[in-house]
């Protein structure tokens, strides 16, 4: 492709990375009249290291994002569904949480191969949206009121550019001046394929094991579909340096060590070796947007710290994304004042939800928290109750600093 003219650029919005956010970002955009494309370095069906757990947030906003995404979803076949999360405490207590289980609040276990080849699809029905994979950018300049920018397969103008290009987002170093990874806000973790791991007790639950040495992080048990297991481990960055920790060694030592896992394991096959990628977990507040750009996804740095769960935020700032870039066309404002109302609209929707995981994840730091956190749910029936009422309220995390939440809590716990 040859380089675009100065005075014209030949796409409104370019959205790079076609992961769960920039893909939620370009169907945000269906049935206007901008013309948009969808890069990715990758072609697809593509892996993405990752645990593979959707929660119901993220089922909720398939439906959001357009009938037909929810649709998709429904009838992908190699899914599992999930009920619930059990914690294990470092004192080897359990506490097991339940999903609700009406339907949009089931949870599943589902491939990044699979989920993200299947949104991928979705956009690729809409020939408005025009993809380009196997395209990976490489630099980007402002050039006037747009943004010229070089990839592997030539170049390209647009006027705005959604950078939903994950964990290492050249968007965010280029545009937004971003350095290397923030360590103290950012996890190390490794993913492992098994087969034919036992379940003793059924394939409903996923399991967070919290363990002595990787606090607040744990290693995770996630039953997939065919009769497989995700496993994997994730820890702190900074903690991981500090305290000289080999995630590898550790996921191996346990799987074949630990007193429940070890015999769950003796029959499993590993499927791959242990790969490892990083968490930009959302625990303190980045700029998210700036002249002729958004970020989204974890090129935004939105991760729940607690949990490593991104793929709900993803979507959502994806969306949000979407949205704000289509304002600024009608607006024809592509300057750094117009674009922050995107930070503040997607930090007062997440921003409460992430301090609080920040909180706990500070407060999982010590085994005692947690041992004494289970212990007491376990022990005691209205504790549990509580929490789960808590857990419940799907608006727990955005409602929780207001009064008329506790009392809506109240009425409706005198009713159960
Ligand atoms: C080990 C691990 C376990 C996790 N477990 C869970 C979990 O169980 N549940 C959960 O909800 N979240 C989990 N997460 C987090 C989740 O994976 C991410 O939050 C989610 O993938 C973010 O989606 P995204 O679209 O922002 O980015 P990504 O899914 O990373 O997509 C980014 C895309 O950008 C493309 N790209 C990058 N650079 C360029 C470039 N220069 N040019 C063109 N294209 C480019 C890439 O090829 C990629 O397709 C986990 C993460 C890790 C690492």
């Amino acid at each position: 492709m040859k380089e675009a003219r100065d005075d014209s650029p030949e796409w409104d919005i370019i959205i790079v990375g076609a992961g769960p956010a920039g893909t939620a970002a370009a169907l945000e955009t269906l049935n206007k009249k901008y013309k948009v494309a969808l890069m990715d370095k990758a072609t697809f069906p593509r892996d993405k290291i990752c645990g593979d757990a959707l929660s119901p947030d993220v089922i909720q906003q398939f439906a959001r994002i357009l009938p037909s995404l929810a649709e998709r979803f429904a009838a992908l076949e190699a899914k599992q569904e999930i009920d619930g999360l059990r914690t294990i405490a470092p004192n080897k207590k359990q506490l097991d949480i339940k999903l609700n289980g009406r339907q949009m609040e089931k949870g599943y276990v589902v491939s990044r191969l699979d989920l993200d080849a299947l949104m991928m699809d979705e956009v690729k029905s809409h020939p408005e949206i025009q993809v380009f994979e196997d395209t990976e950018i490489l630099a980007i300049r402002h050039v006037g009121q747009f943004l010229r920018i070089e990839t592997s397969k030539g170049f390209f103008s647009t006027r705005i550019l959604i950078g939903a290009d994950g964990n290492h987002s050249i968007v965010a170093k280029l545009l937004g001046g971003r350095q290397s990874i923030d360590r103290k806000h950012h996890c190390a973790a490794m993913r492992q394929y098994f087969e034919n791991v036992d379940w003793p007790e059924g394939r409903s639950l996923i399991e967070l094991h919290f363990m002595n040495e990787i606090l607040p992080g744990y290693l995770w048990v996630f039953p997939m579909a065919n009769n497989r297991a995700n496993v994997g481990i994730g820890m702190l960055s900074s903690d991981v340096s500090k305290r000289k920790v080999n995630l590898k060694k550790v996921l191996e030592h346990q799987l074949a060590t630990h007193p429940e896992l070890a015999p769950r394991f003796a029959n499993a096959r590993p499927l791959e070796t242990a790969k490892g990628f990083g968490i930009p977990i959302g625990s303190r507040r980045y700029a998210l947007s700036g002249k002729n750009y958004l970020l989204a996804g974890d090129a935004a740095r939105i991760v729940d710290p607690l949990s490593g769960e991104g793929i709900g935020n993803a979507l959502r700032s994806g969306r949000f994304a979407g949205k704000h870039a289509l304002l600024a066309l009608e607006a024809n404002r592509f300057d750094a004042g117009f674009l922050k109302a995107y930070d503040e609209k997607l930090y007062s929707m997440i921003g409460d939800e992430l301090r609080i995981s920040r909180f706990l994840q500070k407060s999982f730091r010590y085994r005692g928290t947690l041992n004494f956190l289970i212990n007491l749910t376990t022990g005691s029936k209205k504790f549990r109750s509580l929490i789960h009422l808590l857990l419940e309220e799907t608006n727990f995390f955005t409602e929780w600093a207001r009064l008329s939440y506790y009392k809506r809590l109240i009425t409706k716990k005198r009713k159960l």
